[in-house]
């Protein structure tokens, strides 16, 4: 039955793809789909099949070996996914954080503009930062009383995670301290990461322990974190975006990588397999020859061909296809009797011929492209408002 479900859901996909295009009957989907930047059905399954097996993985105390994947599971011996198995997540499953005896305070940027906060006599204020660029490297910084913290952090983290670290790494200090009875705040300028420790509900090991130490550091002492914003010439700010800084100019030494991967970063992991899996599949895909020659699987063109009108995407579809009322394909389909170009009265009237070397209309592909005669790989890089003017420019049908 699973194999009538797809050829069913097939068709109903041709048919969503011919009504968005407005294309001929006639033209293939899998042209149309990498025009529309449709991910094919069976590798659409087979993504959402590898999301479940990775959830899981992290909900299941099964320990994943080669010798067990089966069933939901399978998938994983892709071998593109076959690392995954092994590798260490963030993930947990759902918890529960209704117990807060922690404050967690956003004050707007007006409150910050006129001083911020005015903290009680002999409270404890820490600052926490991080920073992730791709020139230098991953580091966070915590500045405190009489305390100046720079760590080098490993560049799989993302910057909320590192955020969370620095939060995390300046209440454990606090615990280590054996503070009693004093008030500690703790700034930070990201919101994520505080709604996250906010949040009743959390999927995350790295929240877990941060809420945790949280929690145990308000049991004897009045605990608030505040929101404060970056980049503000706050004074404790500035520290601490200093010291990550020069923290991320120093190499990270030790395992990679530093606490587990987040969700997003699998999910990034999986998109990264789909994309492959598309391109190779368009590259391997028999037949479709002027297509292939003029269309590539990417998301910046699929981009560009949804902001089109109806009427310049069939437009498109046709000649990017071949799939167009030029005499060569009516030839074909029992509609004209010769192909014939029509302008030159030379060569066969095809949409390659057409966009790229009919002579009758070498001027103004020279005006429009810059130069004449184009390949159609000079098509494939073009913006497709460009040869949108040029086709209009034609007046050709
Ligand atoms: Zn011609």
């Amino acid at each position: 039955m699973a194999w009538l479900l797809l050829v069913y859901l097939r068709l109903v996909r041709r048919l969503a793809c011919l009504n968005i295009t407005g294309a001929m009957r006639s033209c293939p989907t899998a042209a149309l789909e990498t025009l529309l930047g449709l991910t094919p059905l069976h590798i659409y399954i087979q993504k959402e099949a590898a999301l479940s097996a990775l959830s899981l993985k992290t909900v299941s105390s099964l320990k994943l070996m080669q010798g067990n994947l089966r069933g939901h599971l399978e998938i994983l011996k892709d071998p593109c996914l076959n690392h995954l198995i092994e590798i260490k997540t963030d993930l947990i499953p759902t918890e529960y954080n209704f117990n807060q005896p922690y404050k967690v305070i956003f004050s707007s940027r007006d409150d910050w503009a006129k001083g911020g906060p005015q903290l009680k006599r002999g409270a404890l204020a820490w600052y926490t930062d991080a920073l992730k660029t791709v020139r230098s490297g991953v580091g966070m910084g915590i500045s405190g009383p009489n305390s100046h913290i720079k760590l080098p952090l490993s560049s799989d983290l993302t910057i909320f995670q590192e955020e969370v670290l620095a939060i995390n790494f300046c209440t454990a200090l606090n615990l280590q301290k054996g503070q009693k009875g004093a008030s500690i705040n703790i700034f930070t300028d990201s919101r994520a990461a505080l709604k996250a420790i906010q949040a009743y509900t959390y999927g995350s090991a790295l929240i877990r322990e941060c809420t945790n130490n949280l929690r145990e550091l308000a049991r004897g002492n009045d605990v608030t974190l505040w929101w404060v914003p970056g980049h503000s010439n706050i004074e404790g700010n500035e520290k601490a975006d200093k010291l990550a800084k020069e923290a991320a100019n120093t190499p990270f030494i030790g395992p990679q990588p530093g606490c587990g991967l987040q969700k997003s970063h699998l999910k990034q992991i999986i998109n990264n397999w789909e994309a492959s899996k598309i391109a190779l599949r368009w590259k391997e895909l028999p037949g479709h020859r002027q297509t292939k020659s003029m269309i590539t699987p990417s998301q910046n063109k699929t981009k560009e061909v949804l902001c089109l009108s109806k009427g310049d995407l069939r437009t498109l579809s046709g000649y990017l296809t071949g799939h167009v009322p030029l005499k060569y394909h009516l030839f074909h389909i029992g509609q004209a009797e010769d192909q014939t170009c029509r302008l030159c009265n030379d060569e066969s009237e095809t949409a390659e011929h057409i966009l790229c070397n009919c002579v009758a209309r070498g001027r103004l592909r020279h005006n429009v492209f810059g130069k004449t005669p184009l390949l159609p790989t000079d098509i494939k890089v073009q913006d497709l408002s460009t040869i949108l003017r040029f086709i209009k420019d034609l007046h050709l049908p």
